[in-house]
């Protein structure tokens, strides 16, 4: 696209119109009628780039590890690839801290896709699911450092390294404490009540059937613990879990998009 060329060699100020439009060899009234602003044009090319984004994670999801690790990894990728073109990553910062009703719907959408990334960064894998309550509000509190940051590296506040240790710190206090066994803030609604005796294998599985609408990704975190059937009902296969097994039914109650699992003291 001719207005990433342009961007990438002279940032901001080198978009203009009447060079896009030379560049790409189309007419400036063709260009005027698709593009009303080259903020506009900066925020159809950021659209190109989240699209390169999903492509590459749908086609090697962030796997492995804890939902805290894979999002480290999925911003630290993210960040670097934007940044490894400065120029163009300026002005797509600019573009959308421009505002305006013209660019309203573009940054809109823009952060509807990135909170949808960050979710399968949480989730581990890819997914057409809805986003739960939960999984939105973390994507968009982290996308919001993030970009914070990402304003920051523009102005000249500090490093890329900067920006991935920044939002590093935010992943780690919304999520460093949901990890641990008496964490509640990622289990919100959905209490995780050790009461001190965690590793005794003192807990119970308990399903809310109203809610659950047998997505299975529970089964997908635990296949030991749960299983949908054929005919599209959940069951659980261990109801007082062991330690050994505590980790993955954890994950499996912070990650169920329904908030339908409980782990509750036995
Ligand atoms: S309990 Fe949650 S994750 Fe498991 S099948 Fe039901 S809705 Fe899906």
């Amino acid at each position: 696209m001719a207005a990433i060329e342009l961007a990438e060699e002279g940032g901001f100020e080198a978009v203009r119109l009447r060079d896009v439009a030379a560049h790409a060899d189309v007419a400036l009234g063709t260009l005027y009628r698709r593009f009303r602003s080259k903020e506009d044009l900066l925020l159809a090319a950021l659209e190109l780039q989240v699209t390169s984004l999903e492509q590459r994670f749908a086609a090697q999801p962030p796997a492995g590890g804890s939902p805290l690790e894979r999002v480290h990894g999925f911003f630290r990728a993210t960040t670097e690839a934007m940044c490894s073109r400065p120029h163009l990553a300026r002005a797509h910062v600019r573009a959308v801290v421009a505002g305006g009703p013209d660019s309203s719907q573009r940054v809109a959408a823009f952060h509807d896709r990135m909170e949808a990334l960050i979710a399968r960064a949480l989730r581990g894998r890819d997914g057409t699911e809805l986003l739960s309550e939960l999984e939105r509000r973390v994507g968009q509190a982290l996308l919001r450092v993030w970009f914070a940051s990402l304003t920051g590296w523009a102005s000249g506040l500090h490093g890329v390294d900067g920006i991935v240790e920044d939002t590093r710190s935010a992943a780690d206090l919304m999520l460093g404490s949901a990890c641990r066994p008496t964490g509640n803030m990622f289990e919100s609604g959905r209490e995780i009540r050790t009461n001190g005796r965690e590793g005794l294998g003192a807990m119970k599985i308990v399903i809310d059937y109203d809610l659950c609408e047998a997505n299975a990704v529970c089964m997908d975190v635990c296949p030991e613990c749960f299983r949908v059937e054929d005919d599209d009902t959940l069951t659980v296969l261990i109801e007082r879990p062991g330690k050994e097994l505590r980790g993955k039914v954890e994950e499996a109650v912070r990650l169920c998009p329904r908030q339908a699992i409980s782990l509750v003291e036995d």
